[in-house]
């Protein structure tokens, strides 16, 4: 083979290889910060939770506050009950009484509601403390895997990108001017393996003309209809199957 197809044939690997690097390296730190916002949440959920806690514990005892206030105005009017003259006048009172003992009883359904919603929130306070530090030391091993990962695709790109450098210039000059015009304006590969007549790039056979010269020139030669340079590689051998002749014998 061509010492230039040669070259170019590793120098596409090798610019494949980087390409891939690149997008693996663009793409972790945005992994990592999504892990980051999930530890973030998960503290801010549990943050939030905290502070639902103390809310309900105010709430609870402004609750109480105000029982108490209508346990006074009760026994005023209980006292009041004495000395009122009319009967009319007692009634008023009773009723005055009965619908705060009523206020009373729907504050302590509150009072209730928020105790199980503080119960609620407790249990969850509880197992969120018990996780968080564990969910810290998993997030952190995790970031810093990722990180230790795109470091090693940085190293790796970089040794790649110095061999690229060592491959370029082997290349002659015609050869290399080829080749970087063909990435220029190809995505993917800029040379293409042709096998049973086929450019493997665009799938476009090549002229019978064309594929017999891939297949004996030396000449670094390019498909007629994507451009990409071509290289034939010469199939292996069909494997000679073990006990051929047996299993010929048995089949008839
Ligand atoms: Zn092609």
């Amino acid at each position: 083979m061509n010492p230039d197809l040669k070259s170019v044939i590793e120098l596409q690997q090798v610019d494949l290889k980087v390409a891939e690097l690149g997008v693996l390296i663009d793409s972790l730190p945005a992994q990592i910060q999504a892990l980051q916002s999930q530890l973030d949440d998960f503290i801010h959920v549990h943050e939030e939770r905290k502070k639902r806690l103390v809310a309900n514990q105010k709430e609870r005892k402004s609750l109480e506050g105000d029982i108490e206030i209508i346990q006074g105005k009760i026994t005023k009017h209980k006292d009041q009950l004495y000395q009122v003259k009319t009967n009319e006048q007692y009634k008023a009172m009773l009723k005055e009484i009965a619908g705060e003992e009523a206020n009373i009883r729907a504050i302590e359904d509150q009072i209730l509601e928020k105790m199980i919603e503080a119960e609620d929130i407790q249990q969850h306070v509880q197992a969120a403390a018990a996780r968080l530090e564990g969910e810290k030391a998993r997030v952190a091993g995790e970031i810093k895997r990722l990180q230790d990962e795109r470091q090693a695709d940085l190293d790796e790109r970089e040794r790649l990108q110095a061999r690229r450098t060592e491959i370029s210039a082997t290349l002659s000059d015609a050869v290399r001017n080829l080749y970087e015009r063909i990435r220029s304006y190809r995505t993917g590969a800029a040379v293409a393996e042709v096998r049973e007549g086929l450019c493997t790039a665009c799938n476009v056979r090549l002229r019978p003309q064309v594929y017999n010269e891939v297949r004996s020139s030396d000449a670094v030669l390019t498909c007629e209809n994507c451009s990409r340079i071509v290289y034939y590689v010469e199939p292996p051998p069909p494997e000679q199957a073990e006990g051929n002749d047996q299993s010929a014998g048995a089949a008839v």
